[in-house]
């Protein structure tokens, strides 16, 4: 995993709504999210993709959460992944359970959206410092990735959330020079196929909403190579 990339935090939830909230909200908060929906499956995502993160549902099908959370911590692969558990009321002895087993965290349902994001950055400052940021900054930009708001010059800067996602990865690799595949690959999934020349509308886009008349275009286009966000880029 390259240094500075968005944690990623796998969910393994049961309940669909859950689910779908849980993503919609960690990915507005900057966190890349990937799901489990049984223990068995959660057991093997971690091991494949060794997230930064486990939140950890108790009551799972195939496997109950702290059998998942013990076989977590004793392979080598996926001991050290932080783990916050999710329970509902009334489960004490889990809980202390959990935290037995080696969970790091718990959060009882129901929870507050801002208190799971809330957790999950102060488990992830503590497990890996500089991993967890909430802001941004590269020159007069500003990135608040919690309240998902963006300024320059201390100007409201609007962007639809592919421009927000681009703009994120640039201001986490500054200077760094990134082919249209790439940015693909970070910025949509590799699950989707997406034409490499999307990229470059979204560019523009993005280049439009950072920039007003006299200010400097902090994206610097690197001819058949890509775009880097940069100091004094020549107009692209
Ligand atoms: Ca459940």
């Amino acid at each position: 995993m390259n240094a500075g990339q968005e944690p990623l935090v796998l969910i393994v939830e049961d309940e669909p709504d859950q689910v779908t909230m849980l993503t919609y909200n960690l990915d507005r908060a900057g966190l890349r999210t990937i799901t489990a929906d049984n223990g068995e499956e959660a057991l093997l995502l971690a091991s494949e993709q060794v997230p930064h993160l486990v939140l950890l549902d108790l009551m799972l099908p195939l496997l109950p959460g702290l059998e998942v959370c013990r076989q977590l911590r004793r392979s080598p692969k996926t001991r050290d992944i932080p783990i916050i558990m999710l329970t509902a009321k009334g489960e004490e002895t889990d809980r202390v359970r959990g935290l037995d087993h080696g969970a790091d965290d718990y959060i009882v349902k129901p929870y507050s959206l801002n208190e799971v994001i809330a957790r999950i950055r102060a488990v992830l400052r503590r497990a890996r410092p500089g991993l967890a940021e909430e802001t941004l900054r590269f020159d007069e930009i500003v990135m608040d990735l919690a309240g998902h708001r963006v300024r320059r010059n201390n100007r409201d800067i609007h962007l639809g959330p592919t421009e927000f996602r681009l703009l994120r990865y640039f201001m986490q690799h500054p200077g760094r020079v990134f082919s249209r595949e790439q940015l693909l690959d970070v910025v949509w999934g590799t699950d989707v196929y997406v034409e490499p020349r999307t990229v470059d509308v979204h560019i523009r886009r993005l280049r439009k909403a950072l920039n007003e008349q006299d200010e400097a275009d902090l994206i610097r286009t690197v001819r058949s190579a890509g775009y880097a966000l940069d100091f004094k880029a020549p107009a692209g």
